[in-house]
């Protein structure tokens, strides 16, 4: 369809031309909303009218037959409108109440064969909401762990969470699977980072076939890259050095050449991070802090992970104050309580120095090794 106004057809649509008639027609003159119990939310409009949310949880690799399923019910319940968020839950939007409920109790009632819930119903307020995160092994060239896997182990674990709102505030939880974090893992309540321990290996034969060189050695953030000569196969050859002691372990140069791949079995896992919020409610936004260090890769469930998150829910739930995001309550008792009451052990790879000048501290710095 012709797009009016828009200099190009590539790319989607203009975001309005998916409104439902309703969301377009109250568009930019919303008075309020409340939340009416977990998973539907109420939007109330100037001109009095009413919209109903019904929010379910989404895996982020779906297939076909469960997307058909999803678009099935938008159909029968809501005009064939249905939204996806960016915590990759899915929103049904309805005009009254009687079909609200009509819609929640069939996504209720929809089930997979062994009885788990195919549209649990929840992700709203003081719950653990769907996990946001990044691409994981088989979608990105330089994670550090997988996406998917861990996310899906960690949901299954706090799962009864979702659709209850007894926390003392949102968890909002987030995965990114390098330390390029595409996933705001660093403003979230609990912020999982998949990090190298090792620097980038690299593969002579290919370096010059594969690589510019030059992008490689520009890539390098700490100058740890550097163009070098070296025999191979009984012939000098163009290549790479990396100076070890400078690197970081942040996998950009393999983002430029493929020569210097970095995942490695022994190296790569997982830092746990938290107390980030965006949210300027009581305080202002936060960036989340390293707690744990390091757990290693354990597909395919996770366990010290998993074991580890649920954990630090079960004690912020148990003590923070109503209202209280985990960062605010970390605060209010002081870290160093919020280390005795989670039994996490602090190290000195938890040093949070950023706040110093310039980046140029030892935390910041290549000095820094987890
Ligand atoms: Fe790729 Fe890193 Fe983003 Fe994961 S977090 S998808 S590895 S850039
Ligand atoms: Fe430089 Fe990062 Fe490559 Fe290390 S991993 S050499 S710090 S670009």
């Amino acid at each position: 369809k012709p797009m009016e106004g828009r200099i190009s057809d590539i790319g989607p649509h203009k975001y309005d031309d998916y409104f439902p008639p309703m969301i377009k027609k109250n568009f930019g003159k919303w008075l309020y909303h409340e939340i009416l119990e977990p998973g539907v939310l109420m939007h109330v409009a100037e001109s009095g009218d009413k919209v109903y949310t019904v929010r379910v949880g989404g895996a982020r690799t779906m297939s076909i037959t469960h997307i058909r399923e999803l678009c099935d019910i938008a159909d029968k319940y809501c005009g064939g409108y249905l939204r996806w968020t960016t915590r990759n839950n899915i929103e049904f939007m309805v005009d009254d109440e009687a079909t609200m409920k009509a819609l929640r109790d069939d996504l209720n009632s929809r089930k997979f064969p062994g009885g788990s819930f195919k549209f649990p119903v929840g992700g709203t307020g003081a719950c653990v909401c769907n996990m946001i995160h990044t691409q994981g092994w088989v979608h990105c060239h330089t994670p550090a762990t997988d996406a998917s896997g861990p996310v899906k182990c960690v949901m299954d674990a706090l799962f009864d969470e979702f659709d209850h709102m007894r926390m003392p505030a949102p968890v909002r939880v987030s995965l990114a699977c390098c330390i390029n974090m595409c996933g705001a893992v660093h403003c979230s309540d609990i912020g999982l980072v998949g990090i190298h321990r090792k620097p980038p290996m690299i593969d002579h034969e290919w370096a010059d076939q594969l690589c510019e060189i030059p992008l490689a050695v520009a890539a390098c953030p700490t100058a740890a890259v550097r163009p070098t000569k070296v025999e191979h196969n009984g012939e000098k050859v163009n290549s790479i050095a990396i100076k070890e002691d400078r690197c970081m372990y942040c996998g950009n140069c393999y983002t430029m050449c493929p020569a210097l791949p970095i995942a490695d079995s022994e190296g790569d896992g997982i830092a746990i991070m938290v107390g980030g919020k965006v949210s300027n409610r009581i305080s202002m936004p936060k960036f989340s802090k390293v707690v744990v260090g390091y757990i290693p890769n354990e597909p395919p469930r996770w366990p010290s992970l998993t074991k580890t998150v649920k954990h630090i829910v079960e004690v912020y739930a148990a003590n923070a104050e109503k209202y209280e995001r985990l960062g605010e309550w970390a605060e209010r008792i002081g870290w160093e309580s919020f280390f005795k009451l989670t039994g996490l052990e602090f190290t000195h790879h938890l040093i949070d120095d950023f706040r110093d000048s310039a980046y140029y501290t030892w935390r910041q710095s290549t000095q820094f090794k987890f």
